[in-house]
């Protein structure tokens, strides 16, 4: 591509080499455009916007991101923050208490549809909460939602109406949490034909946003979004990132464990049941992810013998990071949580010992079913 061609949507410098990237243009679409003579040009994103109102995520980086944020403190706005349920550790976006200032925030854990009918949605939105506490946000209201099956599309737009009092709403959140699912099911919702959504500058950046005009001349503003701090990303290629999330309403799996024995997720997480009253643990991961329940004494071995062939993914076990092993006793149940994974409830009274690749984030609380 020569250096001098722009996206006369968003002013993106045009390049073919990334989709991710903003002005992003296939190399076979531009080239034939050049043939035709044309003397504008849409980067893909845009050429999307005009001709289906429909938006897809770019993806930028942290010093970018930084100064998006930066610019968000400077102004009166209701900032409306996407997390993914799943993975909330790789949905955080560092210090953005911070950037929103005195801004009302609200919270919106996205992927809902994913939970169990028996998940009791209470003690989601509270553990969603106490989350967000600990990175220092204190929403003024927070959401389960599914961006895929509409569930809560329309109390969120509510609560949009309710807390943005007459201001511009901003919707933040890293890649992957469904945003741009979100923001085209909320363009669905509210757009008639005439509604055209468009794009412009970010004010003091270089990045477009995309503005979906709300009653009294404001509008919603779709930012891109950071990328995922998913550490599973740095070992698993994009195909088995795919493969362990969730990806449909998890079915719980029963294990009955009588210690010393273990469990082991896949190729990603051995769980080691080292004392305690025979019990079952109930796993909620991926459908499809093998749950495999050994003797302790053997898994050793018995890892290094299926490591990825049986224990799958990681295909290359040895992209893996180290395991790194935490020992607990339990008082009452909990579910230990597992960034990017699901959860696994574990039973009252016992020992557990957890090994998880170094940098997965894991936490336990109060069990949600
Ligand atoms: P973005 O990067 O935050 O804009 O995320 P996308 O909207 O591209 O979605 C990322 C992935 O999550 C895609 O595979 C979506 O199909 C999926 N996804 C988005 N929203 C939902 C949802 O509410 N439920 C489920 N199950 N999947 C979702």
């Amino acid at each position: 591509i020569t250096d001098d061609l722009y996206c006369i949507g968003c002013g993106a410098k045009l390049q073919s080499a990334d989709p991710e990237l903003a002005g992003y243009i296939p190399a076979s679409s531009l080239k034939k455009q050049l043939e035709e003579n044309n003397e504008v040009f849409y980067c893909q994103r845009c050429f999307r916007l005009r001709h289906y109102n429909e938006i897809t995520d770019i993806k930028i980086d942290d010093s970018e991101f930084t100064d998006l944020l930066n610019s968000l403190g400077q102004q009166k706005a209701l900032i409306v923050n996407v997390v993914d349920l799943f993975d909330f550790d790789g949905s955080v976006i560092p210090g953005l208490h911070r950037f929103v200032g005195d801004n009302p925030v609200i919270l919106v854990g996205n992927k809902a549809d994913l939970l169990p009918k028996s998940v009791h949605r209470p003690k989601i939105l509270n553990w969603l909460q106490q989350q967000a506490a600990k990175e220092g946000l204190h929403p003024v209201a927070t959401l389960l939602t599914s961006a895929k099956k509409l569930y809560q599309v329309d109390e969120l737009l509510a609560t949009i109406e309710k807390q943005r009092h007459g201001q511009d709403v901003y919707v933040v959140g890293t890649t992957n949490v469904g945003k741009s699912t979100l923001i085209n099911a909320i363009i669905k919702q509210t757009s008639g034909p005439n509604d055209m959504i468009t794009t412009s500058r970010f004010p003091g950046t270089t990045l477009d946003q995309i503005q979906i005009p709300l009653a009294d001349h404001h509008s919603l503003i779709d930012t891109p979004g950071i990328i995922n701090g998913t550490q599973m990303a740095h070992f698993l290629d994009p195909k088995e990132l795919r493969f362990v999330s969730p990806q449909s309403e998890l079915r719980p799996r029963v294990f009955q464990l009588t210690p010393p024995q273990t469990l082991f997720l896949g190729g990603l997480v051995r769980i080691d049941f080292l004392g305690g009253k025979r019990s079952s643990l109930i796993v909620y991961v991926e459908n499809n992810l093998l749950v495999h329940r050994t003797k302790t004494e053997t898994a050793d071995e018995f890892y290094q013998r299926q490591r990825g062939k049986l224990l799958v993914p990681p295909a290359d076990p040895d992209k893996l990071p180290a395991f790194r092993s935490h020992e607990f006793t339990t008082k009452d149940a909990q579910d230990l949580v597992i960034a990017g994974l699901g959860w696994i409830r574990l039973p009252a009274s016992s020992q557990f010992r957890v090994l998880i690749p170094e940098g997965v984030n894991y936490s336990l609380r109060t069990p949600i079913v």
